[in-house]
């Protein structure tokens, strides 16, 4: 096949379901309705639905089968078997605590090991493990290298952690205060931008030298996987899954969401190698979760993610997710429109600080242009700027390092010509930069204020 240029959906479509093409006006109603915020639409009323890659990929024939398969006995059932096989075929740790989703998993685990006076280096935490080592009392500290900051350089891993920062880091810290070390597996929160095993070597060398637990939270292992396999010296002939379980030899644990490289709807896990922190990481599952074989989720959910496991990881899947992110993000670069270079692996950052320079950050560029996105085309991204990460736990406002907006892609959801029409609408308000205005919080929540805060256009 290396012949044809043109990257094909590596499947064909075996259920669809419809979409419904609403108006500027009636989407202009659904705005006011929603007070500004894309979260709080009826996803009835969204034409292309880019607001998050979690849980809202297709499932294949095989998953469903999986789901039929389902079996839903309380406590030792074979769809945990079949779950627990397949996670440590790529994660060979010896515990593994099933969770609903990523956030039960985070949960947990900081609840056991941080707490106040504490601090968690990460390259960028993603908005719920950051709040979930907040919630503790702790401190979540983003130590990713200097050109992950920066929207338009170039690096191939984006998302490598600073590793003078980090020494620097534990040393004036104290690895006593350091319950453990984190590292994002694609950087989503940095723009899906991989680290490469060269880096996380280097951070084990670190998290060995002060005694502390390096943890993956490996939420897009896959995409991170197949980016070494195409970037990384000396990877291009490894397999996918060899290059997983070096990922997985390096830490000391992980925390996954399913709804991502699980390539399910729903689902999580917790996984350690320690037998005491396992245990009191279990004694919490059972209280907030369930019994160890079946955690937050159903027998069915179980098998969906074992088969999901195993289609993540071909190669013709990852070559066509990582194409098809990549076709989007260079013809919006093509088009002048900036774009977090390179393109990452779930989705495409659009920098709205720098597309929309006359919104100062306070009146969040981010959440304009989604506004407008919506408005126009009806297509729903998400702002990961100064409404998700402005506000701090002493309640002081200020700017996020980044103002953008993800344009997640659901896998093996969308067609290339949903894609264009994507495209198309972009370059069209881009083009209208300067006529956009920005917003005012009229409401918002203690914590992860970007998910029920309410706006007023200014
Ligand atoms: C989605 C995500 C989480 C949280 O997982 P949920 O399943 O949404 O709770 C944590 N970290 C990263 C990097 C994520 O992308």
């Amino acid at each position: 096949m290396e012949r044809w240029k043109t990257i094909i959906e590596p499947f064909r479509i075996h259920s669809v379901e419809p979409i419904r093409l609403t108006s500027v006006e009636e989407r202009e109603r659904a705005l006011e309705a929603a007070g500004w915020n894309l979260f709080n639409l009826h996803s009835a009323d969204v034409i292309v639905d880019l607001l998050t890659d979690s849980g809202t990929g297709s499932m294949s024939s095989e998953q469903w089968a999986g789901i039929q398969r389902g079996d839903e006995s309380y406590a030792g059932s074979p769809s945990w078997f079949r779950f627990l096989a397949a996670v440590q075929h790529l994660f060979p740790f010896r515990h593994v605590i099933p969770t609903h989703q990523g956030r039960a998993a985070e949960k947990i685990l900081f609840s056991v090991i941080a707490g106040p006076g504490k601090a968690i280096p990460n390259n960028t935490h993603f908005d719920t493990t950051r709040a979930n080592v907040e919630f503790t009392g702790a401190e979540a500290v983003d130590l990713v290298i200097a050109e992950g900051r920066e929207p338009a350089t170039i690096h191939p891993f984006k998302g490598n952690m600073d590793l003078d920062a980090l020494d620097a880091f534990i040393r004036e810290r104290g690895a006593a205060s350091v319950p453990a070390v984190f590292v994002t597996v694609t950087n989503n929160s940095g723009g899906g931008q991989p680290v490469s095993l060269e880096n996380l070597r280097g951070v084990r060398a670190i998290c060995d030298r002060h005694g502390l637990p390096l943890f993956l939270d490996a939420c897009r292992f896959a995409e991170n996987a197949w980016f070494i396999h195409e970037r990384e010296a000396g990877y291009s002939r490894i397999a996918i899954p060899e290059i997983v379980r070096e990922m997985a030899s390096l830490a000391d644990g992980m925390t996954m969401s399913a709804k991502k490289d699980g390539l399910a709807n729903i689902g999580g896990w917790l996984a350690v190698d320690d037998d005491g922190l396992a245990e009191r990481c279990r004694n919490l599952l059972i209280l907030t979760e369930g019994f160890p074989t079946y955690g937050g989720l159903a027998g069915r959910d179980l098998e969906a993610i074992a088969q999901g496991l195993s289609e993540v990881v071909q190669e013709d899947y990852l070559h066509y997710r990582i194409r098809s992110t990549a076709y989007l993000g260079e013809a919006l670069d093509r088009a002048g429109v900036p774009v977090v270079k390179p393109i990452g692996g779930h989705a495409v950052y659009i920098d709205a600080r720098s597309l929309l320079p006359h919104i100062p950050p306070l009146a969040y560029p981010g959440q304009a242009l989604v506004v407008a996105l919506y408005r126009e085309g009806g297509i729903r991204g998400c702002e990961i700027g100064t409404v998700m990460f402005g506000r701090h736990p002493d309640g002081s406002e200020t700017s996020a390092a980044m103002d953008l907006v993800r344009l997640a892609i659901p896998r093996r959801t969308y067609t290339q010509s949903h894609i264009d029409y994507v495209i198309e609408v972009v370059r069209w308000v881009a083009e209208r930069a300067g006529d956009l205005r920005g917003l005012r919080m009229t409401e918002e929540p203690p914590q992860l204020r970007h998910f029920t805060a309410r706006f007023q256009p200014l």
